[in-house]
């Protein structure tokens, strides 16, 4: 503001200084040009050239003005169309965040029909499809965007939801491998591949994505070292070699000490090869992180030859290292039971009930009536309890919800990996 104003006075005093030099000098000047003779004085001349060459200025300025109006007129134009084309983008994956399919579709398709580079309303579109249930047209959109690296991960990542939903495994392995294969963000897809490729049998491989998910963060260490151990127990249980098995079993129990199937498998191996310290030593490892049933039935497998009275002893020694779970009790009840040592048995069944009062229990508690007093009617009583209470816990799968006999790394119903748990 000040700058334009000392500029103002600047020029308006070379003005003045310039007018005062050209009065002080009068004189006159004639033109003759074409048979033309103009007689003037040399302000006029001057006020004159400066009127010609304002008027002249300003008709440049109008015929440049109306000569450009379309290519203006053309570029707002264009600005508009971009502008409502984002901002049709941007409301159309509000609308996908909301679950909103048709509204979703609709502003797909504005944003489709506003933005000239269909790469940018790719995901718009192929989700928008994807919620509304076409999965033609997603998965057409998802395609179009593997073309471009920027976008390859994304429609990569849609193409193996759309698989994964149809049930096409390959199909699914493939894209899981390729998204995998970019290298860039993971989000999920490590887990995902290892589930695809444990399913497909193939645990070298799946493996392999563990220690690359490792190496690239894609996995907590203590996801990837579960999933290991489950890769390890499979490998171990279908090994023909023991020294091979027990290898793979004793890596399992290794990465995953909580997981009682490796600690089975483990111990099972090492009685087979004549070392049940070890066995046992295995074991008591589990019990103390994840007291199980299995645990129990693993350490007594180990010496089937032993009495009711050592059976104790072995069930006690076991339970002692994490003395207060209900299957430990239940244990514990059913070997004194066995060695007709009725008040630890009445101890451990009270201590059970206290912690998780099932069906089974109550039959123990009947077993307990009719051997220790022969008091049927108390028997009875603990009987028809037992008929309404919740049943023991066992294997069930998280995906199918059906209950499994043994574990298994692969649900025996739906073949989901690690699906099985102890409830
Ligand atoms: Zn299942």
């Amino acid at each position: 503001m000040i700058r334009r104003l000392a500029l103002f006075v600047i020029v308006t005093a070379l003005v003045v200084a310039a007018a005062v030099w050209l009065a002080d000098r009068p004189g006159e000047v004639v033109v003759h040009w074409q048979g033309w003779r103009v007689d003037t004085t040399v302000p006029v001349l001057v006020l004159a050239l400066i009127a010609i060459l304002t008027v002249s200025s300003f008709a440049l300025k109008l015929t440049r003005g109306i000569v450009g109006f379309p290519r203006r007129l053309l570029a707002a134009r264009r600005a508009r169309r971009t502008r409502d084309g984002y901002r049709a983008l941007s409301d159309g994956l509000a609308a996908i965040a909301s679950g909103d399919p048709r509204r979703a579709r609709k502003l797909a398709r504005r944003a489709d029909k506003l933005l000239e580079d269909r790469s940018l309303t790719g995901l718009l579109t192929a989700q928008a499809a994807e919620l509304s249930g076409d999965e033609t047209e997603a998965e057409r959109r998802f395609t179009t965007m593997v073309e471009r690296s920027e976008t390859a991960f994304l429609g990569l990542k849609g193409l193996l939801a759309l698989a994964l939903k149809r049930g096409d495994r390959v199909a699914a392995l493939d894209y899981a491998h390729r998204a995998w294969a970019l290298g860039g963000p993971t989000d999920g897809i490590a887990a995902t591949l290892f589930d695809l490729q444990a399913r497909a049998g193939q645990w070298p491989e799946a493996e392999a994505t563990l220690a690359e998910a490792k190496k690239r963060g894609a996995m907590s260490n203590g996801d990837v070292l579960h999933a290991r151990a489950l890769a390890l127990v499979e490998r171990s249980r279908v090994t023909a070699d023991p020294a091979e098995a027990l290898k793979l079993a004793l890596a399992a129990h290794k990465a995953d000490s909580g997981l009682v199937p490796a600690a089975t498998q483990t111990a099972a191996l090492f009685h087979r090869l004549g070392k049940p310290r070890k066995a046992e030593s295995v074991i008591a490892t589990t019990w103390r992180i994840n007291p199980h049933p299995d645990l129990v039935e693993a350490s007594l497998a180990l010496a089937p030859a032993e009495n009711p009275l050592q059976r104790v002893k072995r069930v006690e020694k076991l339970v002692r290292a994490n003395p207060d779970s209900a299957d430990g009790h239940m244990a514990l009840a059913e070997a004194a039971l066995a060695a007709k040592l009725w008040g630890q048995a009445r101890t451990h069944l009270e201590a059970a009930l206290a912690e998780r009062p099932t069906g089974g229990l109550y039959v123990l508690l009947a077993k307990l009536e009719r051997e220790e007093r022969q008091d049927e009617a108390a028997a009875g009583a603990w009987l028809a309890k037992s008929t309404t209470a919740p049943s023991e816990p066992a294997w069930v799968c998280t995906a199918c919800n059906k209950g499994a006999d043994a574990w298994s790394v692969t649900c025996p119903h739906c073949g989901t990996v690690d699906g099985l748990v102890w409830r």
